[in-house]
């Protein structure tokens, strides 16, 4: 599943090929993914210039004229860039034709991404209002995640992944972040100290900003009329390593479902 880091990969890997170009025609192929594909889709953005991609957790804010488009990737979807003439596969459900021959085409095989109009003003939309902060700007910290967890018992791991906590933290990130500070993704959140939230904040920074730098290097794929986007496999600790023995102290993972995700962590290093 594309998390943050592969989203905002996607934007930087795709902004040089279309910001600033008009769009030539808009073809749609399959319009019924997460939700409809906006009717005046083509109506709208044909003639129009792309301006400056935006993100906003796993958004993608695409201005086109007046009006912005949301683009979201859902469990499969992918953008790329295309060529006049590299044919379309299956799942390739939607083009931006724009000028020079550049296609952007969304892929999407288990079409829970979708394409709409931002609504309102840009971030007021409601499907981005209520979002927490980027977990990679200065509003969020150790202090934020002390002062929202207190008096909470739900886990620190559940409560990590919260969106109105911070943005873009999955559960490949919260895994990694909670084993990097040496927490218990069990332990209840409103009980653990501001100092051990310090240390969770930088780690979540830390994985996620190691991700981006590392999706930097796959940026070549983004333009290819054939291939995927490279969704970069990382080096992790512990996210799917349940029974391996833990990289700091050899004991074996342990797995335990969470919020109802599964959740791997090192029993000895993580208290
Ligand atoms: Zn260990």
């Amino acid at each position: 599943m594309p998390e943050l880091p592969e989203v905002e990969t996607t934007r930087r890997g795709i902004a040089p090929y279309i910001e600033g170009c008009e769009i030539r025609e808009v073809i749609v192929r399959q319009p019924r993914l997460r939700t409809p594909v906006p009717d005046d889709l083509a109506d709208t953005l044909v003639g129009q210039r792309i301006g400056t991609l935006g993100r906003r957790a796993k958004y993608l804010l695409m201005p086109v004229g007046d009006r912005t488009l949301l683009w979201h990737l859902g469990m499969s979807g992918s953008l790329r860039v295309a060529r006049l003439g590299d044919m379309p596969r299956k799942h390739d459900h939607v083009d931006l034709v724009v000028e020079d021959g550049v296609i952007l085409r969304y892929h999407d095989p288990r079409r829970f991404g979708f394409v709409d109009w931002l609504q309102g003003a840009p971030l007021e939309d409601p499907r981005l209002a209520r979002l927490g902060p980027e977990p990679l700007s200065p509003d969020f910290d150790g202090e934020r995640l002390y002062r929202l967890s207190r008096k909470r018992r739900i886990a620190v791991k559940p409560f990590l992944m919260d969106n109105t906590v911070v943005v873009g933290v999955g559960n490949i990130y919260a895994s990694e972040a909670l084993f990097l500070a040496g927490i218990d993704p069990r332990r209840a959140a409103g009980r653990i100290s501001r100092e051990r939230y310090e240390r969770l904040a930088e780690a979540a920074r830390e994985v996620l900003a190691s991700a981006i730098t590392q999706g930097g290097t796959t940026l070549r794929d983004f333009v290819s009329g054939t291939g995927e986007p490279g969704y970069f496999a990382q080096r992790l600790n512990v996210y799917g390593r349940q029974e391996a023995p833990c990289r700091r102290c050899g004991e074996p993972l342990r797995l335990v479902t969470l919020g109802q995700r599964a959740s791997v962590f090192c029993p000895h290093c993580q208290r």
